[in-house]
Order: structure tokens, then sequence, then C-alpha cells
């Protein structure tokens, strides 16, 4: 301990104080290694050393003005390598929060946020065309729906992005294709299902965040299943880790469900594509969850693929800057992004397929690929997808 804490308290207000220990600010040792590895202070000013060091020093209403809080993607490298086992980034989802309260937010995190409100999505949806996309699947005539207190092994939580994005409803069919192709029973909850919460907590909306782990939490209740299953790696984050033990049931991500699939025999990749594929980590399955090994064995199981890594890869892999409430947050800086930087690592080591197994990771490199101009030599695509070729 760097601080006295009698010296804190007494310039600090109890909620300061409270904000402290909440986060165990005093046993940072200001090592700076949270620093050292964070992937966006080559794009913003955001030293997550200093905040946690000012957080003792400033009053937290101050610093929650600084536009820098707004730029962590909550990649959790800082949390990886910080000595003391602090989460530092969880100091500014806390700032963040004070800011939702007072709404000083800018206008597309107050829609998202909004919109999960009333529609249970943060795209500005209606409920009711929450299945849409599961018209014209090929070779499945319809997709099933659980009904509480039906017993299946798989219950699905799609993610609002899935159901919604054009671009991402793909992985959608190609999920169903892939379960109904090995046999699963399985079931999707259809229009009841709601936001999981993960970008809302990212966001400092506590309040709300609260509100959706009751609400899903008795939804999960009503129904009879052996796991759950999900496709965004921040709704298995969340579900898996932010709701308090309430979901009793093991949570999974696709790529785990599948590797497991192949294993059994249950489902045989038959089919061949070509080419150098590079896998790319998504923060919130890797990083967050030490999930590696699945995705890489998936792509190693295609016939025809040539695996290639990535010089930063699995625990130091680089974020895509889709996380942390990025989706909705502009940011301010010029320099080139992370999902740029990535897409010409990918390029230099000669891959024509970046692999990913996130909605967020897809949509964000994908761009990062066009504005680069490599559409004509590479194609960013989902893990569903490529087995969606091969089925
Ligand atoms: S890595 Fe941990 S101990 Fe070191 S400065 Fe960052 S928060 Fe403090
Ligand atoms: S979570 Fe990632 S982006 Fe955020 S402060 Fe930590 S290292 Fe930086």
């Amino acid at each position: 301990m760097y601080v006295e804490t009698q010296k804190l308290e007494q310039k600090m207000t109890p909620e300061e104080v409270s904000f402290v220990e909440k986060y165990d600010l005093l046993g940072c040792i200001q090592c700076g290694k949270c620093t050292g590895g964070c992937p966006v202070t080559t794009r913003s000013d955001l030293n997550i050393r200093r905040f946690v060091y000012d957080c003792l020093q400033d009053h937290l209403e101050e610093l929650s003005k600084k536009p820098e809080i707004w730029d962590c993607t909550t990649c959790n490298t800082c949390a990886i390598r910080c000595p003391k086992g602090l989460d530092p980034f969880e100091v500014l989802l806390g700032l963040r929060s004070f800011e939702v309260e007072e709404g000083n937010v800018q206008p597309t995190v107050r829609d998202a946020l909004e919109s999960i409100f009333n529609n249970g999505n943060p795209w500005g949806k209606p409920r009711a065309k929450r299945c849409d996309w599961m018209q014209d699947i090929e070779g499945v005539e319809k997709v099933k729906i659980a009904n509480p207190g039906e017993k299946v092994d798989v219950l699905v939580h799609i993610c609002c992005t899935a159901c919604y994005d054009p671009r991402i409803i793909p992985l959608a069919k190609n999920l169903v294709r892939v379960l109904e192709k090995a046999g699963v029973d399985y079931g999707f909850i259809g229009e009841a299902e709601s936001d999981c919460g993960s970008e809302v907590r990212r966001l400092g909306e506590e309040g709300l965040f609260e509100m959706l782990v009751e609400d899903n939490t008795e939804l999960f209740g009503s129904y009879d299943f052996d796991r759950l299953v999900c496709i965004s790696p921040h709704c298995y984050n969340t579900f898996k880790n932010e709701y308090s033990d309430l979901i009793t049931k093991p949570v999974m991500h696709y790529s785990q469900l599948v590797a497991e699939l192949i294993e059994d025999k249950k489902l045989v990749p038959s089919g061949e594509l070509e080419g150098k594929v590079v896998y790319h980590d998504p923060c919130y399955l890797g990083k967050k969850n030490n999930v590696f090994d699945e995705p890489r064995y998936i792509l190693g199981q295609i016939p025809g693929l040539e695996l290639l890594e990535f010089r930063r890869s699995r625990e130091r892999s680089l974020c895509c800057e889709g996380g942390g409430g990025k989706m909705w947050v502009e940011s301010e800086s010029k320099q080139e992004r992370l999902a740029e930087v990535r897409m010409s690592d990918a390029k230099q080591m000669g891959a024509n397929i970046v692999a990913v197994a996130c909605p967020f990771c897809l949509l964000t490199l994908e761009d990062a690929m066009k504005v680069k101009g490599f559409e004509e030599e590479m194609r960013v695509a989902d893990i569903l997808e490529l087995l969606g070729e091969i089925l």
C-alpha cells in the first residue's frame, strides 16, 4: 500500500471510499504493467495505471469527465498482467456509471440503452421481429423453439446482433444447420429472449444490467435444459461469470459445443475449403475465459485449410476494439484502428481467410479489411460460416 488509508478517508467522500474498496485500489503498487500491455495506448490518451492512482487522489466525478474513460475496450489485458490480481479496467466502468447516471453519454449510447430497456435489444428493433431470421435456412424445415418445462439438452441464446444484423444472421442460420446435422436435442428461446446485458454493464448502466440479470434468470429458470449455448463470447462471458451463479447449468460458447460434436463424430466436416486461415482470438473468449483450443481444433478439422498463427495470439492477442460498449461509442482518435493493424498483420503473413468466433470481431475486422482495400485478396469469416460452406 503506497497511500495511507487514513489520509484517504480524510479527503474522500464515503462514496469514494467505497469505490476504492470495491476495486481494491489500495492493492495497486503502480508497477505500470497494465498500461504497458494496454493496446489502445497507441491511439488514445488512456493510461490505466494513472487512472488507478488518480482515483486515490482526485474526485471521481472530475475523473469521470475525462473522455478517455470511453476508449477502453475491456479487452482484459491489464487484468491478465496485473501482479496484484486487480481488474484495473473495472475502474473505468465504475467511472462511466457516474456519467450514465447524469445522462452525459453519446446519443448512440443513450439510444442503445433505451432500446434495450424498451425492446430487449440495442439495435432499435421491435421484439416481434426477433425471430425473423429463422426463415429460409438451407435443409431446415423449422427451427425448434423450446417450450418452458419441456426438456432439451441445449438451450440456445441467440445474440441480439445475430438475430437482427443482416451480416451476422448467417451465423445463427449456420448454427441451426450444425445442430440439425449433428442431431442435437436443441431449442431456441424465441421472442421472449432479451439482451444478455454484457454491453450494458460495460457502458456503466448498472441498474439496467441488474434488471436484465433478474429478468433473464427468471426466463432461464422456466426452461428445462442441460446446457446454455451462446453464439457471442460476450453473452457467454456474462451468463457464465456475471450472473452470480444464478444460472446453475453449464454455459458454453458455440465453439466448445461444435468441437465436442466433431470429437464425438456427430459432426463430420466433409467438404473442402482451400486457403491459409489465421484465427483471431476474441478477447471475451480467449483472454477472458481461456477458450483458445476449441476454435483452432474446429479449423484444423476442415479439410484443405492451412492454419496459421498471428504473432500476437492467444493471451497476447490484439483486440479488435469491438467490445466494452465500443460498438456504440465514437472514437475521436485519428490513429489507425487496431482492427486495421490486425488485418495488415494477416495480409503480411499471407492469410486469405481471417477466422473469428464473435459477431463484433466479424463486423470490426471486416470493416477494417474494406478500409484497407484488401477485399480482393482476403475475407473475414466466422467459423460458423466456414462450417456452413462445407456441410
Ligand atoms: S498492473 Fe496492477 S499493480 Fe501494476 S499499476 Fe496496474 S493496477 Fe497497479
Ligand atoms: S481492458 Fe484493455 S483497453 Fe481497457 S485499460 Fe485494460 S488493457 Fe487497456
